[in-house]
């Protein structure tokens, strides 16, 4: 069995989740691990992945004969945690089920899983689970079976990063944060439900963050909504890690896209190639659209931020796009697509519109015929300005971006694509001939892949093959791959063949989360 079980033995209280991949550590369960107090010796996270049987999860919760079981519930792993949840229940109704995390956060009333719960923590949980486990372990029976968390003061919130074992350092996706809540208004994103920023005491978390490197820990992802808001405590923290750089140590920071003042400029600037990956939601174009969903972006200053970290800094550029937006159609993205490829970040992520449970988006579903997928993760199927078809078009167009363009396997080549068109159009034509071609969207190998790529340059596109078959050769071996393609091999000349010293694409990959209720990746402080 995979599950990842960070204890074995008899435990009190376990805490667990079903996690989208090995990779993602759980960042809330130890969250609320590190808050238990003198609980925390009753207490074991384990940890599991969707993929696992519900069954296979059960008994091997089962094996620590506990009292409570916490789980914690995700966009990602609904569906699962819910099946897992009714064996549980019915094997032992004794077990007190309690459930947290941002999909039961809201909109709880209408879910299976919240019907089998015994308690429910809505909001942070970092202290209120801690308060219920004394309670119901004291042998108190709480009368409410939901919890509203109030978001705690992170003063008086342990950190957990004592609880990430050397092998979560080693190999999982570690993550830490210097902050929680957003000032912003988005209405697609949770994080826009009247939560204030708030911030950890610096020096404390700094001193983390040394231990954390102390113990190998080379890339720090913080999940920070907007790491950029406040810029005294930014400047700290880029100057912490610019002072201990070393080859190898890379940090992931979410930023919004128009603000980076000089003070911030002069210090991401400073950042050697490889150290510094930087996610910037830009997420629609539409001035129309961004004002219906309360987005505020002031787009010239977006703009120039962009032209400065690609012309004057080394940071891997991450941006986001979200297709389905009231009041944008397939023209408007097409254009705000094209707006942002000329910007040139590194990676384009484009991604459908999800309707996160208890995100003010719903408002317009009626006006502007928003008709989302009732499972999750909620995806848009249609609206008014796009049908299902058109929908579906661009699905493809995301998936098949995400396999040429940002997978750092077709740098070069990419914009051959587009030629002779616009990025968007360009992409968009060769999205449909490859669906054309495979009829499928996944489970498409990199060498099949990179010859459908070549097929459709040199036929559709007509590129002459002694133009094309260098920056494919170029971009194939970028990775360190030694062997020239079969079908390039007759294009270029017998030398050309060798490796190339070529840094391969960034080793930390990300989820965009402001729209994904946390994709895959964490949740602070929730079950
Ligand atoms: S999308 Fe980003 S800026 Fe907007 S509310 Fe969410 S976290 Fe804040």
């Amino acid at each position: 069995m995979a599950g990842v079980l960070s204890q074995t033995g008899m435990a009190d209280i376990v805490l667990a989740t079903l996690n989208a991949r090995f990779i993602h550590a759980s960042f809330g369960l130890r969250y609320l691990r590190a808050n238990l107090g003198e609980l925390m010796e009753r207490s074991v996270i384990a940890e599991f992945e969707i993929s696992q049987r519900p069954v296979d999860v059960a008994s091997a919760l089962l094996d620590f004969e506990p009292k409570i079981i916490g789980l914690g519930v995700y966009i990602w792993n609904v569906a699962q945690t819910t099946a897992l949840a009714a064996v549980l229940k019915r094997l032992r109704p004794d077990i007190l089920l309690v459930i947290g995390g941002p999909e039961v956060s809201y909109e709880w009333e209408t879910q299976p899983i919240f019907e089998m719960a015994d308690y429910l923590i809505a909001g942070e949980a970092d202290l209120a689970f801690a308060d219920l486990c004394r309670g119901l372990l004291g042998g108190q029976a709480l009368r409410d079976k939901v919890i509203q968390a109030p978001p705690p003061d992170l003063a008086r919130v342990q950190m957990p990063y004592g609880l990430y074992t050397d092998d979560d350092l080693a190999h999982r996706f570690v993550y830490v944060e210097a902050s929680r809540g957003c000032p912003y208004s988005c209405e697609f994103c949770l994080s826009s439900l009247d939560i204030p920023p708030r911030r950890f005491p610096l020096p404390e978390f700094l001193d983390q963050m040394r231990v954390l490197m102390d113990r190998g820990l080379r890339h720090f992802k913080f999940v920070d909504r907007t790491f950029n808001l406040d810029l005294a405590s930014s400047r700290a923290i880029l100057e912490f890690f610019l002072q201990r750089h070393q080859p190898g140590r890379l940090c992931h920071f979410e930023l919004v896209p128009d603000r980076l003042p000089e003070t911030l400029r002069s210090l991401v600037a400073r950042f050697p190639a490889g150290s510094l990956q930087l996610e910037i939601g830009v997420q629609t174009f539409n001035e129309h659209t961004a004002a219906l969903i309360s987005r505020r972006q002031n787009y010239l200053q977006l703009e120039d931020n962009f032209r400065f970290l690609r012309r004057q800094t080394k940071a891997h550029l991450h941006a986001d796009l979200i297709i389905g937006l009231p009041g944008e159609d397939v023209s408007s993205f097409a254009a705000g697509f094209d707006r942002l490829a000329a910007l040139g970040p590194q990676e384009i992520q484009v991604g459908l519109l999800k309707r996160l449970r208890g995100a003010p988006i719903a408002r317009h579903d009626q006006q502007w015929g928003m008709i989302y997928n009732p499972l999750p993760p909620y995806e848009i199927l249609q609206t008014k300005l796009i049908s299902f078809a058109q929908m579906q078009q661009m699905r493809r167009f995301a998936r098949y971006w995400d396999l040429v363009g940002n997978s750092g396997n077709f740098v070069e080549t990419t914009p051959m694509l587009w030629r002779d068109s616009a990025p968007f159009k360009g992409f968009l034509a060769f999205s449909d001939w490859l669906y054309q071609q495979t009829r499928r969207t996944d489970a498409i190998a990199l060498l099949r892949l990179a010859q459908l790529v070549w097929t459709y340059l040199t036929t559709v596109l007509r590129c002459p093959e002694q133009e094309a078959a260098p920056i494919m050769l170029r971009d194939y071996q970028r990775g360190g791959r030694r062997e020239c393609p079969e079908f390039l091999r007759p294009h270029v000349p017998r030398n050309h063949a060798r490796p190339l010293q070529v840094p391969p694409p960034s080793s930390l990959r990300r989820q965009s989360r402001h729209q994904a209720g946390d994709a895959e990746g964490p949740s602070a402080g929730c079950l």
